[in-house]
């Protein structure tokens, strides 16, 4: 279990706190302007129709909220879900036993669904597809093919790296959205929302500060706060205010601009080894030890859209803010390299 405070990953203890902090409706859903209003729209148009909502796949790092709207697809649905993660179902069986036991309308919900064996994934086309569930019974020359039809349901599916899965399967989805990080003004209203939930006040430029440093992750903005409750608690502030905030992130060593340690190891590998850039994504990889994926979807998004890297035609590129985070200076004026 990854237990850094910058991690976007479900930490041991927080898994009760986040259901407390959920938003429950589309409506309380905060950021990502176009997904909502998109799906807001397929959602009624379902609705009308009284038919399940197509098959929907979310993409993006960890704590962007992909659980959460897959929760809020069922309730704004009025259907139960049930929840599974791509490395559970680990026969075909597994599945078959879920998908039998569905309700109409139900929707079912994938967590990790790269994860998931290639065995259960076959037996996932024809039921996304047909609404048919073909099951093997028995082995050898025995063995026959009984044809099962299944409620019609909605799959929603989590991936945090879409890359990994197949063209055949990713087609299969009506709809599909990529999760953006967050900007600050979205995850510093996610705090002052989670501070009420939580009854712990926050002034405005306290909830900005904790937004700052938040790797634009609300789960890590929630995180953030609950552990600056802490220190005002102890400190008898009433609030959290903007003072109590830096103080408590820089005690906990919160990041300036919520850069993780990998972060940190990219940037100082593409200056450091690289002179700056520009460096080859697969290069980039080997030294950091990473695969390329890993680097192309959890990492390098949060980079680019914080302006630390940039994405030149001949690879990436250290940023002025970037040396100027890390204190560190370019062989060539920055004034020089970057206009
Ligand atoms: P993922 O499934 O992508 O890892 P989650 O859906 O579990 O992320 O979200 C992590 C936590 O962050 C949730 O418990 C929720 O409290 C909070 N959260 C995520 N997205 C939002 C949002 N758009 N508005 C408010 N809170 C959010």
């Amino acid at each position: 279990m990854d237990e850094r405070i910058l991690s976007g990953v479900l930490q041991t203890a927080e898994a009760e706190p986040e259901v407390t902090l959920r938003p429950r409706a589309l409506l309380e859903f905060i950021g990502q302007p176009k997904l909502k209003e998109t799906l807001g729209v397929f959602l009624q148009a379902a609705r009308q129709r009284q038919e399940p909502l197509d098959h929907v796949l979310l993409c993006g790092p960890p704590g962007l909220g992909k659980t959460t709207l897959a929760h809020i697809i069922a309730r704004e649905m009025g259907a139960q879900i049930r929840v599974t993660s791509g490395p559970v179902l680990e026969k075909a069986g597994d599945l078959a036993a879920i998908l039998t036991n569905l309700a109409p309308g139900d929707v079912l919900f994938v967590d990790e669904i790269h994860r998931m064996p290639p065995a259960v994934e076959e037996i996932l086309y024809p039921a996304m597809e047909d609404g048919k569930l073909d099951l093997v019974i028995g082995t050898g020359p025995g063995a026959r093919t009984v044809e099962l039809r299944l409620p019609p349901f909605t799959l929603v599916g989590a991936t945090t790296r879409a890359g990994l899965l197949s063209q055949p399967f990713t087609a299969r989805f009506g709809i599909m959205h990529r999760l953006d990080f967050y900007d600050a003004a979205a995850l510093a209203t996610i705090v002052a929302r989670s501070s009420t939930i939580l009854g712990c006040p926050v002034e405005l430029a306290g909830a900005r500060e904790i937004a700052r440093r938040s790797r634009g992750t609300p789960r890590i903005a929630n995180r953030l706060l609950r552990r600056v409750r802490d220190y005002a608690e102890v400190a008898g502030e009433s609030a959290i205010t903007e003072r109590a905030a830096e103080v408590a992130l820089d005690k906990l060593e919160v990041d300036q601009h919520g850069l993780d340690e990998t972060d940190r190891r990219i940037l100082t590998i593409v200056i450091e080894r690289f002179s700056g850039g520009p460096v080859g994504l697969s290069a980039l990889a080997h030294s950091l030890g990473e695969d390329k994926g890993t680097l192309e979807d959890l990492y390098e998004p949060f980079l680019l859209q914080s302006g630390f890297l940039q994405r030149t035609p001949k690879g990436r590129v250290a940023s002025a803010l970037a040396y100027r985070h890390l204190g560190l200076k370019p062989a060539v004026g920055p004034d020089t390299l970057f206009g």
